[in-house]
């Protein structure tokens, strides 16, 4: 019997840059479905550390021992990115509470406007508490993020706070 979940997924965001805690879920994604596509999100109205090229070939180097996965990015609405890849759902991951209110609405309105569907990771408890944020903020005081982040990413941090 075919599973009505083989196509591809997506999980997006602007992994600036990609954290442990985004890794578990790609791990854990890439058992369930059939290809995941890593969306880095270009938003020239964000300012961040990497740039997409940069964050691209991170997130490549740190998921190279996934061999269903696919790192790409894209600008505009999710939904059309999704049209144009055949990609009928997206794979987040979710922390805590105060994450619930808005990927809840994002996820009903991807829905009502591209017919996407959402599924929800929970994230690892070890990892409940990690945003890119948090790991930049530590690597600029010069604090380890050798448990927040892969070792490329640490490597890095360090290349631009030196
Ligand atoms: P944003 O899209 O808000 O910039 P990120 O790029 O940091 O967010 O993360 C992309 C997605 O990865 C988030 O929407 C969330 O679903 C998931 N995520 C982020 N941090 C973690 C974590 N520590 N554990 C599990 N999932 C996470």
């Amino acid at each position: 019997m075919t599973s009505k979940l083989s196509g591809p997924v997506v999980c997006p965001g602007s992994f600036d840059p990609v954290t442990l805690g985004h890794l578990d879920i790609f791990h854990r994604a890439s058992k369930q479905f059939e290809k995941v596509v890593i969306a880095v999100l270009q938003n020239p109205a964000k300012s961040n550390l990497f740039s997409v090229e940069e964050r691209i070939e991170l997130l490549v180097d740190a998921t190279a021992d996934l061999s269903n996965i696919e790192v790409t990015s894209f600008e505009g609405l999710l939904v059309d990115f999704c049209k144009r890849k055949n990609i009928t759902a997206i794979v987040k991951g979710l922390r805590a509470v105060s994450d619930f209110d808005y990927e809840l609405q994002m996820a009903q309105l991807n829905h009502q406007i591209g017919g996407v569907e959402t599924f929800f990771m929970s994230s690892n408890p070890t990892y409940s508490f990690l945003s890119s944020s948090m790991a930049k903020e530590v690597a600029k005081y010069g604090g380890s993020v050798d448990l927040l982040v892969p070792t490329n990413v640490a490597a890095a941090l360090s290349r631009k706070f030196s």
